[in-house]
């Protein structure tokens, strides 16, 4: 059976993954989701297993010990994993998988499975993704600034990326991903030059 392929979605907090994440799974019936683990604590309206596993530091931390992430992260103060068993077995029974990490997350797959496809999602302006990030209520005006700021560092390094899309209208970012997923699917990708710049 064809191996399905690996999509990461990446780029800073705030610049709007998460919507493009569910769109995508919506749109593409072939996508599966992979649920990470976090040590963060769960916002209003997430459930447990949902959208992560809420686990404490220590759960977290014998998980990793025992190879159970395919790639983990500290960032913005928590540690973010992706469990290992299930992407794989997805994968191996040919469906496509979509992880929705990091930037370290990505550098990780990306070494380990060079064969997934990777995508920076970049705000049309840092004005633009402070106000995303304020507006959404969720953080502490700390954490807005930390946020920030490890988005500027971020997008400086977003050209190790396969390819970068700018999230200035969401239609368009989303309809820009199938586009590349697609190809990636025909194997189009690894010879094209337009590649990093759709
Ligand atoms: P949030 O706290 O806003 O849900 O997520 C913070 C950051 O962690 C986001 O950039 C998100 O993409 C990233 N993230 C979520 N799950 C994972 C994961 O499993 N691994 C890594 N490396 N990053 C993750």
């Amino acid at each position: 059976m064809k191996k399905g392929l690996l999509i990461v979605l990446s780029g800073p907090s705030g610049v709007g993954k998460g919507t493009m994440y569910s769109r995508l799974l919506k749109t593409l019936p072939s996508l599966t989701v992979s649920v990470s683990a976090t040590t963060r604590k769960p916002r209003e309206g997430e459930r447990d297993g949902v959208h992560y596993f809420f686990v404490d530091k220590d759960k977290f931390e014998s998980m990793r010990a025992n190879g159970e992430f395919l790639e983990w992260a500290e960032t913005v103060g928590n540690y973010y994993g992706t469990p290992k068993a299930p992407v794989l077995r997805k994968l191996s029974e040919g469906s496509d998988v979509l992880l929705e990490i990091d930037v370290k997350g990505a550098r990780q797959i990306k070494a380990a499975y060079p064969d997934c496809v990777t995508v920076f999602v970049l705000p049309p302006s840092k004005a633009e993704l402070e106000r995303r990030l304020k507006g959404r209520g969720t953080e502490t005006e700390e954490q807005v600034k930390a946020r920030l700021s490890l988005a500027v560092k971020e997008i400086g390094e977003s050209d190790e990326f396969d390819y970068r899309v700018v999230n200035a209208d969401i239609d368009t970012a989303v309809a820009e991903v199938i586009k590349i997923i697609e190809k990636s699917k025909n194997g189009i990708c690894k010879n094209d030059s337009n590649r990093n710049h759709l």
